[in-house]
């Protein structure tokens, strides 16, 4: 015999005011909200778990990111012999007076290694292959599943997806950012690999997709405070009757996606500008 309670959807809220929504549910089955997967019995407990979700996601996008293990890109150029010791201090001489840029900008900007060399070490330096943008186009085709701004914001381009596996990659120019293929594996539910492509490509490709016609989501701009952006996600969801509703974020973006199959909108805040990491 099923016990009546797998029966009825209880409300996901812990202090649901609605007697964990089990009456809601009994009377309208197909009344209710839902919000990465799970069912709310009202606007009210939406709103409250949709405000919980974006004030731990701005808590942990204000978390300095952990200490990356890698070699540094200075020492790996050095010993593939790309550059000599006197070229590296040079460079490293010019990035501490300067205050700021890449090592691997500086040993470029001194005319010790080329772009595409640059690339090549960084690619080592991440584990991670290096895409040949210059021979594939398939970016056009799959740049839409990420609303155009985000791209900007990151400096990344998906340039190859793989419906069948779910396996989506992602191309970066200088630094691999792990929070924004965290959110990508999220909102599109996929595997993400990461690759590295050559830096005035990546710059290239993103100007090309910018003249096209393309999706840069819908920015409510102003809008800072996680309650407030929890109400304006109510809306949205109430408008397209949505099947469920994904929050995540990354780079100062917390980014919305309101499904309603098989179409969705994409919703975007923005938190505060992250400053980049330099290395
Ligand atoms: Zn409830």
């Amino acid at each position: 015999m099923i016990k009546p309670e797998i029966l009825v959807r209880s409300c996901e809220l812990p202090d649901c005011p609605n007697r964990r929504g089990l009456l809601r549910a009994l009377l309208e089955p197909q009344s209710g909200y839902m919000l990465e997967g799970r069912w709310y019995c009202s606007p009210e407990c939406f709103e409250h778990a949709a405000t919980t979700a974006i004030q731990k996601l701005i808590a942990s996008m204000g978390r300095p990111p952990a200490k990356p293990h890698r070699v540094p890109l200075g020492l790996l150029m050095l010993s593939q012999g790309l550059v000599d010791d006197e070229q590296l201090k040079k460079a490293l001489r010019a990035q501490k007076d300067s205050g700021g840029g890449r090592v691997g900008e500086w040993l470029r900007h001194i005319g010790a290694v080329s772009e595409e060399q640059v690339t090549q070490i960084l690619g080592l330096q991440y584990s991670a292959a290096v895409f040949p943008l210059e021979r594939s186009k398939r970016y056009l085709e799959c740049a839409d599943m990420v609303p155009f701004r985000l791209l900007e914001a990151a400096e990344m381009i998906p340039v190859h997806h793989l419906p069948a596996s779910r396996h989506l990659y992602v191309a970066f120019g200088d630094r691999i950012n792990h929070s924004a293929l965290f959110a990508l594996e999220k909102m599109l539910m996929c595997r993400t690999e990461p690759c590295l492509v050559v830096k005035s490509l990546m710059q290239r490709a993103l100007e090309e997709l910018r003249k096209r016609p393309h999706d840069m989501g819908i920015l409510a701009a102003g809008v800072t405070d996680p309650q407030e952006m929890a109400g304006t996600i109510l809306d949205h969801a109430e408008t397209h009757a949505a099947a469920d509703v994904r929050i995540s974020g990354f780079d100062g973006y917390i980014w919305v996606r309101v499904l309603f199959p098989p179409s969705h909108t994409d919703l975007l805040f923005q938190t505060r500008k992250t400053p980049p990491i330099v290395s």
